[in-house]
């Protein structure tokens, strides 16, 4: 079914670098054969470089989001609340010029062993609409083909299965992979959750034992926050991270 025995997937990090450290140290603990990325890895957070760095290091996919390309000025941000333009222009004022070009590097979607991943929806990746509801999940599912979707975008985790044509979104973090199935799945956040769970979020896709997880584990958030505001970014951006909101 997949060349892949265990996949880790996570997105919207936003800068946040103790929340990815703690994330990549569970993947690697969780002995993963390959990571993704849906996106957003700058933006709010006080360390723009360090998390490019880290996922250049490690090589592995990772699909523009749209602070990514706001940082880049390649799309529209009108619709950014003032907090958001600001972390915007700050972010842009650190960014290296070969993070810069990173990040221009990177693809709106990206598709692997029956897998598709996308930052905010598959039906127009650049208009980064939410799917927020059964009706937007069901539109969605007729817009990749592939058994699985990973997206983020909303920084609220979500597995809705559709089982020909019927929809469901189990309430638990844990869900079988069966056959005649197809999933798409919100991965969470990994640096600014918005589920009222600070811990940060990640995907665990195991082949071997049929299962999606969504994992959640706690990390420095205080030092992230310090962070923040020793960097002269918006109070209430690190006030957030304690409330996962
Ligand atoms: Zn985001």
């Amino acid at each position: 079914m997949s060349e892949y025995k265990r996949v880790g997937i996570f997105s919207d990090i936003h800068a946040n670098l103790h929340a990815l450290q703690a994330v990549l140290s569970a993947l690697d603990n969780e002995k993963v054969d390959s990571i993704f990325c849906c996106g957003d890895i700058v933006g709010y957070g006080a360390f723009p470089n360090e998390c490019c760095d880290l996922l250049r290091e490690r090589k592995c996919p990772v699909i523009a989001g749209n602070h990514d390309h706001a940082v880049l000025n390649i799309t529209d941000t009108s619709y950014f609340n003032d907090v958001a333009k600001n972390a915007v222009t700050w972010t842009r004022g650190k960014l290296t010029l070969e993070n810069e070009e990173y990040l221009r590097s990177l693809p709106l979607t990206y598709k692997d062993n029956n897998m598709f991943f996308v930052h905010a929806s598959p039906d127009n990746p650049q208009e980064w609409n939410y799917i927020l509801t059964m009706g937007e999940a069901r539109h969605n599912f007729r817009h990749f083909e592939e058994k699985f979707c990973f997206i983020g975008h909303s920084h609220q985790p979500f597995i809705i299965v559709n089982y020909q044509d019927e929809l469901s979104c189990p309430e638990a973090p844990e869900v079988d992979i069966l056959e005649n199935r197809r999933y798409l799945i919100n991965v969470g956040s990994v640096g600014q959750p918005r589920d009222r769970n600070p811990n940060t979020c990640f995907l665990i896709l195991d082949f071997e034992n049929s299962k999606i997880t969504l994992k959640r584990i706690p990390y420095n958030i205080r030092a992230a926050q310090d962070a923040i505001i020793a960097a002269g970014l918006a109070r209430e951006l690190a006030e957030r991270l304690s409330y996962g909101w």
